[in-house]
């Protein structure tokens, strides 16, 4: 998964300062690389590099980041590898001058870069699928303005940059949000025809001025001091002029919103609304029905507290120990300094992380009966991990709840779930997934419920793929899973992360 952000201020000020703490906002979406290219008097500026917001950009960098139009983006690699050339902005400097940010997945990236390399004979350099969103796009831009220099100007007009965006919609499927900046021109963003990954923009006025934002989600939208205007829809585009006129369009012969039910989840920043859904209000909701459920099943139940596993797990544990009418309390306490496990490659890597991560507190665990509640089982990491580290510190019975149900499909849309061998829950039941993280009791929301408690606006349709193998896009084939689940598998990640540099030749150092 990865974070967007596009911005185009008023000319003569600068947005770099914005699009960095647009960028420190949605940093949850990303932390392996961070990169923003700002444009002034049709000229680039770019900075990426692998590491957090904070380490990437110096007062040196910050300087040189002129212009008053600019996209940034947060990675969180799902394909290709995690080196620096697959930092994002990419940049292609033909036609114009354009520069791109994609949060998500193309699922026939094979097939376009077949046709960029052999028909249109385009070099793509990195492994990356948004590079070659990239080339697409700048072909199809390119293809439309063969004929359009007047008077030796170079002119691209709105209905233009719209119908290579429909054009480029028809060529790739998959979960895609994307801000663009063409050169001398202005700040494009368009989200796939599922609208699979949020987009959101809003705007603010100063001194009679419109400045405009595209985000990922509308907490950086708020944080910036702009209001929402609204979200993107699916397959719409829309295209901010340099000085700030904005166009809209929905590009796509066909739209079926079906946006991923996973950035409510775990995915995106409570304090976000998404598509008109506060991912604050579901994930309370998420802990109703799930405490309504444990009633059910466990309704003479000895539970004397609800624990969450912080952070992700606070806002469904909230509400389901309400709901328990049992007392919630915080055991586990986080070490707020150290990098996420679950990207981490290696599971022996992980294991050593949550322990560093998660400490607990014996006071809130001593001879009482616990019920920890996470937003999500993954590999089961945390969850063992957790379950054994309440035991240690003298817990007497030890019950586990998940917020959402088991994961057993590869995530194909920007999620970096990739080895379906690798979760916990593949070839398992409930009694055995409980057993192998040795809990007394293990609560799963079901499908059914997760969809209906998270439908606070009636939303229609949800990509639920890694609950129950159904892909919105309907071209994800069982020779793509695979080839999926053999590029970004552990062992995989364990020589992509390291561009250049042999395990072996490391440990000799
Ligand atoms: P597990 O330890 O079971 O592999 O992963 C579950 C934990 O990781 C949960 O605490 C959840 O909050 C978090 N998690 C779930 N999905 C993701 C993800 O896509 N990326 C990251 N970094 N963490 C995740
Ligand atoms: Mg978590």
């Amino acid at each position: 998964m990865c974070g967007i952000i596009g911005l185009v201020g008023r000319r003569g000020y600068h947005v770099n300062q914005l699009l960095y703490d647009g960028l420190t906002v949605l940093q949850h979406r990303g932390q392996d690389a961070a990169g923003i290219m700002t444009e002034n008097n049709k000229k680039f500026h770019l900075r990426k590099s692998n590491g957090l917001v904070k380490d990437v950009f110096y007062k040196k960098h910050m300087t040189n980041l002129l212009g008053s139009s600019g996209i940034g983006h947060v990675r969180y690699p799902t394909a290709g590898s995690s080196s620096v050339a697959e930092a994002q902005p990419f940049y292609v400097n033909y036609p114009f001058g354009i520069s791109l940010a994609h949060n998500g997945n193309l699922t026939n990236a094979d097939e376009v870069h077949k046709l960029l390399t052999n028909v249109h004979r385009r070099h793509v350099n990195t492994t990356s699928d948004s590079e070659l969103l990239l080339n697409l796009l700048a072909m199809e831009l390119h293809s439309r303005t063969l004929n359009l220099d007047i008077n030796g100007e170079i002119h691209v007009d709105v209905k233009t940059i719209f119908s290579s965006v429909h054009e480029l919609n028809n060529q790739i499927t998959g979960g895609y949000a994307c801000v663009s900046l063409i050169s001398g021109f202005g700040l494009l963003a368009f989200r796939d025809p599922n609208g699979i990954r949020p987009l959101v923009f809003g705007s603010r006025e100063i001194d009679g001025e419109k400045e405009w934002i595209v985000a990922s989600e509308s907490v950086a939208i708020h944080a910036l001091g702009f209001d929402v205007e609204r979200d993107v829809l699916p397959g719409e585009a829309i295209f901010i002029t340099s000085d700030g006129k904005i166009f809209t369009k929905i590009c796509a012969d066909e739209t079926n919103h079906s946006p991923c039910i996973f950035e409510h989840v775990y995915f995106s920043r409570p304090d976000s609304i998404i598509d008109g859904i506060s991912v604050y209000q579901a994930r309370l909701n998420q802990g109703q029905r799930l405490a309504e459920r444990i009633l059910e099943e466990f309704p003479e139940h000895d539970i004397d507290c609800v624990i969450p596993v912080p952070d992700s797990g606070r806002y469904a544990a909230l509400q389901l120990a309400n709901t328990l009418d049992v007392e919630y309390r915080e055991g586990f306490v986080k070490n707020r300094y150290i990098g996420r496990t679950f990207i981490m490659p290696g599971q022996a890597m992980r294991m050593k992380s949550v322990r560093r991560k998660l400490n607990a507190i014996p006071h809130e665990f001593n001879g009482k009966n616990v019920l920890l509640v996470d937003d999500s089982i993954v590999r089961g990491t945390t969850s063992e991990q957790i379950v054994e580290m309440a035991r240690e510190v003298g817990a007497n019975k030890v019950y586990f709840a998940s917020a959402a149900p088991p994961v057993r499909y590869q995530n194909v849309y920007g999620i970096d779930m990739p080895a379906v061998k690798e979760f916990i829950a593949n070839g398992k039941n409930i009694d055995e997934i409980c057993q192998t993280i040795g809990a007394d009791k293990l609560f799963y929301q079901t499908l059914e419920d997760l969809i209906e408690v998270t439908s606070i606006k009636g939303q229609q349709s949800w990509d639920t793929s890694c609950f129950n193998g159904k892909y919105v896009t309907g071209d994800v084939t069982d020779e793509y899973l695979i080839s999926l689940e053999l590029a970004r598998n552990d062992d995989a990640k364990i020589n992509n992360d390291k561009p250049g540099v042999t395990i072996e030749l490391h440990n000799d150092e």
